[in-house]
């Protein structure tokens, strides 16, 4: 994870606690920490010991070491990736959207704290509308669009073109980079979920790290 240039890092402190207060107006709980370092501390501190806690899958979670450290925890790890076989990672899935805490992260957020979430098989996007208690969201400030709108866009163009070349899928776009409205079988753009506000209040958490993470 590269340090930012100082105006970049300028703009992302003066914008992050604005989008914050954003989000907060929505029923969100939001905090916005200029470190890695920081926002993992918070991260650990709203998990309940001795709670159960699932995720989704993030380069975000991974390149900023968070899911490592939930995994040191003390809590009760639902990891899919610890599956004998597909039946059983399917059956992992399915209990991540009943824990106690979902951990994920957003492909877009718009400055007016509206969260948009585009997924394949749709666990990420389950667990935004229903399921379990907590969600916390741990998202680079390179996620923060201006509007919906671009929001919507930025899922499209820039997120899932990017994260298609991580599997093995035949898509338009692992091929070009660049989407081209597919319905393929393989597509990772089955269900769209806009988030417009929290339900009940502060069950989804934002933590927004004044850096660019993720795609
Ligand atoms: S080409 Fe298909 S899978 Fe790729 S981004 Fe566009 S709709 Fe999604």
């Amino acid at each position: 994870m590269e340090n930012l240039c100082k105006p970049r890092q300028d703009a992302y402190d003066k914008l992050g606690p604005r989008v914050v207060k954003a989000l907060e107006a929505r029923h969100f709980e939001a905090w916005y920490f200029s470190t890695v370092e920081e926002a993992k501390e918070k991260v650990l501190s709203l998990i309940e010991k001795g709670k159960s806690i699932g995720w989704g899958g993030s380069y975000t979670l991974a390149e900023t070491r968070i899911l490592e450290a939930i995994k040191q925890g003390e809590f009760k790890i639902i990891d899919r990736d610890t599956a004998k076989d597909k039946a059983e990672r399917k059956m992992l899935q399915k209990q991540a959207l009943i824990a106690d805490y979902f951990i994920m992260s957003a492909n877009a957020i718009s400055e007016d704290g509206v969260i948009v979430n585009l997924d394949g098989n749709g666990n990420r996007a389950a667990a935004m509308v229903y399921g379990p208690d907590n969600v916390i969201v741990v998202a680079g400030m390179n996620k923060v669009c201006k509007t919906v709108d671009d929001a919507v866009i930025r899922t499209r163009t820039i997120a899932a073109p990017v994260n298609a070349q991580r599997f093995d899928i035949k898509t338009p776009c692992k091929q070009t980079g660049s989407c081209a409205n597919c319905k393929s079988p393989d597509s990772i753009c089955s269900s769209m979920v806009i988030s417009r506000l929290s339900f009940p209040a502060g069950k989804i958490k934002v933590i927004l790290i004044g850096k660019d993470l993720g795609f």
